[in-house]
């Protein structure tokens, strides 16, 4: 199959996945923050993510990473697109749900609030759940060894090291309201993990 169709589904999942973000972003950055836990780690890792969301679009602007392309076959691409759907409408939900709660690294912010309603009700981290169908979803659709595996490896290792501290925080913040949601909850997966 010709690769411009990972090429258009790839950069209009990048626009509507910035679209989301984009009006959560400019609120923070209005909120005061009370405590935040951005130390050298977090720094490291939001870096390295902030790289792997790039490659995808290197590739589909420029040929630096064409040594590294496969053939694409439509099984993989229709896959792809349909956990980039899910992806991005669980990023949306969990967006919506936390509100003015959100922050891009582990931090208090100022009236914090804790949520467990909505996509919150059953899972922890729903917007973690997202960038993981998300990236796994661009994985399928980008026929690109570097370009589609890179974030997929960077998002599991950025949720595997954050879930713990960034919960460990929220217990510290929320005491006993976080321990009986922690209770109620999976962390990633309904019902499963
Ligand atoms: N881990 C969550 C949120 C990611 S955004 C998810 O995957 O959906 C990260 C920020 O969200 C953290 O700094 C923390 O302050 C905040 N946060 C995480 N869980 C929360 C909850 N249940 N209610 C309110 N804020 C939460």
């Amino acid at each position: 199959m010709d690769p411009w169709v990972a090429k258009v589904i790839i950069l209009l999942a990048t626009i509507v996945m910035v679209a989301i973000r984009a009006p959560h972003g400019q609120r923070r950055r209005g909120i005061p923050t009370v405590r935040s836990r951005k130390g050298r780690l977090e720094i490291v890792l939001l870096t390295i993510a902030w790289l792997a969301f790039f490659l995808p679009l290197i590739w589909i602007a420029t040929p630096v990473l064409a040594s590294a392309d496969y053939a694409l076959r439509p099984v993989p691409l229709l896959a792809g697109a349909v956990c980039l759907t899910l992806g991005l409408w669980l990023f949306y939900l969990s967006h919506a749900d936390l509100g003015a709660n959100w922050s891009i690294t582990l931090e208090v912010l100022d009236k914090h609030r804790l949520v467990t309603q909505g996509v919150y009700r059953r899972v922890r981290h729903p917007m973690y759940t997202a960038l993981l169908l998300y990236s796994v979803g661009q994985a399928l659709v980008l026929p690109n060894y570097v370009a589609g595996l890179s974030p997929v490896v960077t998002m599991a290792v950025l949720v595997g090291l954050r879930v713990g501290p960034e919960e460990r925080m929220m217990l510290e913040e929320f005491g006993k309201d976080y321990q009986e949601y922690m209770a109620l909850t999976k962390r990633l997966v309904p019902g499963v993990w």
